[in-house]
This record gives C-alpha cells, structure tokens and sequence, in this order.
C-alpha cells in the first residue's frame, strides 16, 4: 500500500498519465495531478480520485515547459502534502517531420517537456527526498528511448536523453531509500497516438486502419496496444518498498518490440 505517501504525475490530465494517478490513489496516495484541459474536466477528475479513493488530490497547471512553473509546482506539493515521495514525470508530446523538415520550434519544445522537464522536477523534489531518505522517481521514456523510427528525431533523442538521466540520478541516490527507472512502453492507445495515426495517414496516404495495421503495430510483435492499466501497476509497483532494488534500469513493455 501507499498510504501516505505522496505523488506528483506530470501530464496526469489524459492517457497515460492519468492511469497512472488513477492507480497510485487506489493504492492509497495522494496525488498532485498536472496538465493542459478543460477546467471543469480537470475538477471533475481530482474530486473522482478523493471520492473514489479517499485520498488527498490537488491540481498544479504548471507548464512543464516553464523551469520557474515546474519548480512552483513541486513547492506547491510540498506545501499541500507536506512531501512529495513520488515523482511520476510522464508529459510528453510528440511531432512526426523528417529532419530536414523538423520545425525548429517543435525541437526545442519537445526537449524541454520531454526531457529537461524531467530534470528540472528532479532538481527540485530531490532535496526533500534525500531529507526523508525515500523517493520513488518513475520516468515515462517509450521503446523510443532504446530504439528510433524514422521522421521523430526530437522524440526519439528525448526519450534517449531520459534513460540516460535516469541512470545517473540512480547512481547519484543508490545508497539512500530513493530510486529512479524509466518505464519505457510500446504503443498505447492514447490522444497522442491516435493524434499521429492520423498524421502518419496523410503522410504516407494511408487509411488509418492501414496505418494501425502495418505502421504502428507492425513495430509491436504482440499486434496489440499496451494498456494504460499495465502502466499503471507497473508505476505502483516500482513505488512500493519490495522494487527498492530497482534503480536506474529502464522497463520496456512493448509487447517485444524492443526485443527483435
Ligand atoms: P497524452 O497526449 O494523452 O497526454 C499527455 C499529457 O501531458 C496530457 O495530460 C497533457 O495535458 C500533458 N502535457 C502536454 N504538454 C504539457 C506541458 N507543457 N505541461 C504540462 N503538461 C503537459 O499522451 P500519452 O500518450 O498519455 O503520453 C504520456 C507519456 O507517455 C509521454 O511522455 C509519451 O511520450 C509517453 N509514451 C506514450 C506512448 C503511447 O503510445 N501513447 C508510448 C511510449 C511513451
């Protein structure tokens, strides 16, 4: 169980993200959720996890492109929770161009969401971690971390920088309570994906059904979407003391992709 313990999920207001609150609440800790959305939607979710789970939830819109918010936000938990035990930095974004066509601007912005928002989230929790002796730092990566496809350059050197940082903040905690894994997944079903099945179809002049079939889950030897309940218990059990030995790997489920 963790109760008691206290979470941050960055980019916790759709998909994955939100999956992963949903499963840290319901085995009992409280949650700071995260992310762009409707307001009343965003309510309507944090009121769920305290109704449902009888567990402290808050909101932080802070905009993990933003240094100055991503510290604010981790204050904020600490001063809502007392704490954060739990880092879980999964927001992320995605843009499908070929190199020489890749929008500079969708670079430096993939960078600073997808991977300096990681650091900037670990630099500020990890004081407060190492003066309580136990953190849980989970970082969403992708098989995107450990293998590239063509046409996501900025998302594929992301991801390859967080299972990098990863290690070294492993390293940096191994003798203290505190870990730090990437979790690197296949394809989930997810707005962000089904955002590029669409993309990838005007592309390639696809159908999305083609798209699905022979683009998307031809990299995914099992043929199906990772589900975002997997994810989610992987997260609660890397966060539970018997994964205290765990630190600094990287967790592919992807269904084999990575294994070929
Ligand atoms: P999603 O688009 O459904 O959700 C992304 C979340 O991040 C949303 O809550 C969004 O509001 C938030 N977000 C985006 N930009 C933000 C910003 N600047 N500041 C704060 N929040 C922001 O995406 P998803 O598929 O659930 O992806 C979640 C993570 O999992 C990402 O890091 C993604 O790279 C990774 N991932 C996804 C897949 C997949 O197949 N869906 C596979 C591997 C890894």
């Amino acid at each position: 169980s963790l109760k008691g313990k206290a979470a941050i999920v960055t980019g916790s207001t759709s998909g994955i993200g939100q999956g992963i609150a949903e499963a840290l609440a319901a085995a009992g800790a409280d949650v700071m959720l995260n992310g762009f959305g409707d307001a009343d939607a965003v309510e309507r979710q944090r009121a769920g996890l305290e109704r449902d789970h009888g567990v402290k939830a808050v909101f932080s819109a802070a905009d993990m492109s933003k240094p100055d918010q991503i510290k604010a936000m981790v204050a904020d938990a600490e001063a809502a929770f007392g704490k954060v035990d739990i880092l879980v930095n999964n927001a992320g974004i995605q843009t499908v161009a070929a190199v020489e066509e890749f929008p500079d601007d969708r670079w430096e912005l993939i960078q600073a969401i997808n991977l300096s928002s990681n650091f900037y989230a670990i630099k500020a929790a990890m004081p407060g971690m190492k003066a309580r002796n136990w953190g849980r730092i989970v970082n969403i990566a992708s098989a995107h971390g450990l293998v590239a496809s063509p046409y996501k350059v900025a998302y594929v050197a992301a991801k390859h920088g967080v299972v990098g940082l990863t290690k070294v903040v492993a390293l940096e905690t191994a003798q203290m309570n505190i870990t730090c894994n990437a979790i690197c997944p296949g394809f989930v079903k997810t707005p962000l994906v089904e955002g590029q099945i669409g993309e990838q179809a005007r592309a390639n002049d696809m159908t999305e059904e083609q798209v699905v079939r022979d683009v998307i889950l031809a990299s995914q030897p099992s043929k199906r979407f990772v589900g975002i309940d997997e994810l989610g218990a992987l997260t609660v059990f890397l966060c539970g003391d018997q994964a205290s030995s765990i630190t600094g790997t990287s967790l592919s489920v992807d269904g084999g992709w990575t294994a070929r």
